[in-house]
């Protein structure tokens, strides 16, 4: 019989903390579990065997998709790219209306899964023809050992890597996976920590301090914000984020607001209405940000890429779809005005 040492998804963890009596600290996020022997952390995907923490999420993906890269969303990294997308079960947040509630609310060793080492998964990819692997869909947080190890072999083998998160993780895992991330997409839930523990079960100083973590080590970052009524869809709390996210240099990081559907714990609530989203729009335009995007509602035309300077579309999409793009060598194809992102 095989012992949880030998078993082969489980690894052990890295960043953990040993304590007196076999209890075990877990720092990869800012929960920074406490853990009891034979038990779990937050997210699920850490245990405590016997005074060492492991990972039960490790070459064993329970979702494996080839997504467009815009449905991540990620709109000024390689336009119309095809994005191998990998998530395990785990998710260290609580949120009320998980789109994914069914993979992120479980633990690994509950669902059925893909059997994918760091490099199955990467000769996976490039057989598939797609020139970069994305970690989404769940947390990839909870499973940073198979992220950071993957990264890595992705990264000698040509291909981009993207981290699709709520950003909810500690500063050293996060600086020590820079070096093998190429783009992120974080989910900036609200700009209201009440807000934040309610909702996500999760704080909102700590997801700051990642975007700032992300920008400041070259990481191309984008970030989406989902208005979901009555929690996150207050426009002085927009205004806020807006004002923080330009007064910290991130005013050509494009922002995605984004249209809630009713779903898992939220199903009660209604869609975030267009007049809502619009003015969330101008309220980012007016605080000076310069590319804000609205998703989630088709025939808007809120989802093309304008430029900053002349203001002419640079990149028309029809859904995830990317139907024209004028940008040449990062500038704009009219006035040569340099527009943010990373493009070929
Ligand atoms: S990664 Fe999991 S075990 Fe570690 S601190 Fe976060 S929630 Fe807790």
């Amino acid at each position: 019989m095989e012992t949880i040492e030998t078993e082969k998804w489980i690894r052990p963890a890295r960043y953990q903390e040993k304590l007196p009596d076999n209890v075990v600290r877990c720092h990869v996020c800012p929960h920074n579990c406490i853990v009891q022997e034979e038990k779990s952390g937050i997210c699920q995907t850490r245990v405590n065997h016997q005074g060492e923490l492991y990972t039960l999420a490790y070459g064993n993906p329970c979702s494996v998709h080839i997504d467009p890269i815009e449905k991540k969303p990620l709109f000024h990294f390689f336009p119309g790219m095809s994005i191998y997308s990998v998530a395990t079960a785990g998710c260290n947040f609580r949120c009320l209306n998980c789109q994914n509630w069914q993979i992120s609310q479980s633990a690994p060793q509950l669902l059925t899964h893909y059997d994918l080492m760091p490099a199955q998964l990467v000769q996976q990819a490039l057989l598939h023809n797609t020139n970069s692997l994305a970690f989404t869909y769940t947390e990839p947080t909870v499973f940073y050992e198979y992220v950071y190890d993957t990264a890595k072999i992705a990264h000698e083998n040509g291909l981009k890597t993207v981290f699709i998160s709520n950003g909810f993780i500690n500063e050293k895992p996060l600086l020590d996976l820079c070096p093998y991330l190429d783009a992120a997409n974080i989910d900036l839930k609200c700009f209201d920590d009440a807000v934040y523990r309610r909702l996500d079960g999760g704080r909102l100083q700590p997801v700051l301090d990642t975007l700032k973590t992300l920008k400041g080590n070259g990481v191309w970052l984008e970030i989406t914000n989902l208005l979901i009524p009555t929690y996150t869809d207050n426009e002085e709390m927009i205004q806020s984020m807006c004002d923080w996210l330009v007064g910290n240099g991130f005013e050509d990081t494009p922002l995605h607001f984004s249209r809630f559907f009713p779903t898992y714990k939220l199903s009660e609530l209604s869609p975030t209405s267009e007049t809502v989203l619009i003015r969330a729009k101008e309220i980012a335009m007016k605080s000076g940000l310069k590319y804000i995007y609205i998703g989630n509602i088709p025939g808007l035309h809120d989802e093309n890429t304008r430029c900053p300077a002349c203001k002419r579309m640079l990149v028309e999409r029809s859904g995830f779809v990317v139907k024209r793009n004028l940008i040449r060598h990062g500038l704009c194809g009219f006035c040569r005005e340099p527009v943010a992102g990373v493009w070929e």
